[in-house]
């Protein structure tokens, strides 16, 4: 059995892993050269609307997914027209892909979101601001990552350099919340319509970028409440596969931010402490397999490793506590090339242990 995987950068190398242990095979469609994902399965060099190359890529498969939520939705409904089952679908796909309709659902199905407006021009951004005051942060409706395509507005009088800064492009314009921590919930919808949810998971970003995820240990009192949300979403679209919902937390109620339509980045402690990985689970909801154990099997948190690998000899006090993923990606300031994930027997224990890697790897400085 073969899955098609449209992008091959780490989520799809690592998602290519957790298919071979399965026996499943991976091919993968992307425009890099020698992206990450080769070291995982066959790579066909392309761009994601080159039909010719979606049409080769179904020939080899019967199921497929992506691993970035760039790709255009029409190259899914044509491996869709040519036999594939496609998970997640395109409609799913399109949601995510714009801030405006993202936040429009989560409206619809009750889910508390930051005040907010979709704006197309200046003067409406302008308006926005005189609504919802400041500070306040303007967002690209489509194509931002990792905090690119946003900029933070801290007085009236910086609306029109944010509005140029940001492309002059449909955004929303969304209130500063004062959060006290962010946390994603990630969830795995079936096939038949049955999800399963990881325990909600504490993200530290620094400039824009994941540094640091830990999932909570059972009790976390929001968890029911993040789970019902992203259920809501995951049925209403008709999803399969992992999603990570991500959200604010203030005043002790969640307030959601975006819907990651893939494997995300703060689920990756998973493949070191939980019975299935989030990848595993992607490539069985996928691909039609009874779904695996979401639960917690020890204290674990991840590491992001941002801008170059750190040398070997930085793991050595732990090196029987910890797993380092190096994707084989050549070192780039703020490029994200590998991450660690730290175990340990007690919660204290590995608060410790954190404490001593963030000064050997230090994950809040700049890479
Ligand atoms: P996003 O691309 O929407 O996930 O934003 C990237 C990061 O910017 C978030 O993880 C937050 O740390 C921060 N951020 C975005 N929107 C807001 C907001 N309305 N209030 C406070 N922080 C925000």
């Amino acid at each position: 059995m073969t899955l098609a995987v449209l992008g091959a950068g780490q989520l799809g190398q690592m998602l290519g892993f957790a298919a071979t242990k399965l026996g499943i095979d991976t091919c993968f469609l992307d425009p890099a050269e020698a992206p990450c994902a080769a070291q995982a399965g066959s790579v066909i060099q392309a761009e994601y609307a080159d039909t010719a190359a979606l049409r080769q890529l179904a020939e080899t498969a019967r199921y497929a997914s992506f691993e970035f939520e760039n790709v255009p939705p029409e190259a899914l409904r044509v491996l869709e027209a040519q036999g594939l089952q496609v998970a997640p679908n395109a409609d799913a796909l399109q949601h995510a892909q714009d801030r405006g309709v993202e936040k429009a659902l989560f409206d619809r199905l009750g889910v508390p979101v930051a005040p907010y407006r979709c704006v197309d021009d200046l003067s409406a951004a302008q308006a926005a601001i005189a609504a919802l005051g400041v500070p306040a942060v303007i967002k690209t409706r489509r194509f931002g990552y990792d905090g690119k395509g946003q900029v933070v507005i801290r007085h009236a009088g910086e609306v029109a350099a944010a509005w140029q800064a940001i492309g002059a492009q449909p955004a929303i314009v969304e209130a500063w919340v004062p959060f006290e921590r962010e946390v994603s919930c990630l969830g795995v919808r079936s096939r038949g319509g049955e999800t399963r949810f990881y325990p909600l998971t504490t993200n530290t970003h620094r400039d824009g970028i994941l540094r640091l995820s830990v999932p909570s240990p059972a009790g976390d009192l929001l968890q029911s409440i993040a789970e019902q949300h992203t259920r809501r979403v995951m049925d209403t679209l008709d999803y399969v596969g992992v999603m990570a919902f991500e959200f604010f937390i203030f005043n002790n109620q969640l307030l959601g931010n975006e819907i990651a339509p893939r494997v995300h980045n703060s689920g990756h402690w998973t493949q070191d402490g939980a019975v299935t990985s989030q990848f595993e689970n992607h490539v069985r909801a996928v691909c039609g397999l009874p779904l695996g154990e979401t639960s917690l099997t020890r204290p674990v948190a991840m590491i992001n490793l941002v801008g170059q690998m750190p040398s070997e000899a930085v793991w050595a006090e732990h090196a029987e506590h910890l797993c380092v993923h190096d994707y084989g990606k050549a070192a780039r300031r703020g490029r994200k090339v590998g991450h660690v994930n730290v175990w340990a027997d007690t919660e204290a224990q590995l608060a410790q242990r954190l404490t001593h890697l963030a000064t050997v790897v230090k994950p809040f400085e700049d890479g």
